[in-house]
């Protein structure tokens, strides 16, 4: 099974991802997870993509689109759920020339929702899990439930940022909707709702 989420910053790609690899035993691949460990282990690749994950932008997209493709092909060339790939028609066309994707799942989340959630995110610092302030806090004031990392705020989840992640979503990532629906995959969800009704209404689908 190959699944591509798809959506606006905020619209619960990375949750919606970890439930259904948890229920089918799917690999994840969340590019920005990807890129991140590039940045953090202070890789050549990852010295060069700081500066445009810090103001949430596409950066050198071959260079990314290898990137990821190679570590589908290395981990999961099989099955897979991908989240915040392909974020362009670029990465969407490469995709598709070496794999067969059987549903592009559109989380559509209204504009206003996206600032509320995003910044009240905290993401693990040690194992990547994702929370939220008001709608999935952690038992522990700050500490991961897993692992008991420190939980922290995204460097590109300020409000500033956000708003230019929502401009760049809409002129890079909006025509990859088009794409998925012309070869007739694209499913679109109401994603305003909670992550258990989103997921449901995943599960319906695939
Ligand atoms: P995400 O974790 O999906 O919100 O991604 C965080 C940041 O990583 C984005 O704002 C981009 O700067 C970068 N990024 C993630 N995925 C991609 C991609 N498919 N293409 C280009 N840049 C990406």
């Amino acid at each position: 099974m190959k699944l591509v989420l798809i959506g606006p910053p905020g619209c619960g790609k990375g949750t919606q991802s970890g439930l259904l690899c948890k229920k089918f035993g799917l690999p994840h691949i969340s590019s920005g997870n990807i890129l991140r460990a590039e940045v953090q282990a202070g890789t050549p690749f990852g010295k060069k993509i700081k500066k445009y994950m810090d103001r949430g932008e596409i950066g050198p997209q071959e260079l990314i689109t290898k990137a990821v493709l190679e570590h589908i092909d290395k981990n999961c060339p099989s099955g897979f759920v991908l989240d915040g790939f392909p974020r362009t028609l670029y990465q969407a066309e490469t995709l598709h020339g070496t794999h067969n994707i059987v549903a592009a799942i559109y989380l559509n989340v209204a504009e206003k929702e996206i600032l509320k959630r995003i910044t009240g995110r905290r993401t693990c610092s040690k194992c990547g899990r994702v929370f939220h302030l008001d709608y999935s806090p952690p038992k522990k004031n700050g500490i991961c439930d897993s692992c008991e990392g420190e939980l922290v705020q995204r460097d590109d989840d300020t409000a500033e940022t956000v708003k230019n992640r929502v401009q760049i979503y809409k002129k890079e990532t909006m025509p990859v909707l088009d794409f998925y629906r012309t070869l007739g995959v694209l499913k679109e969800i109401n994603a305003n709702v909670a992550p258990d009704v989103i997921f449901q209404e995943i599960l319906n689908i695939v």
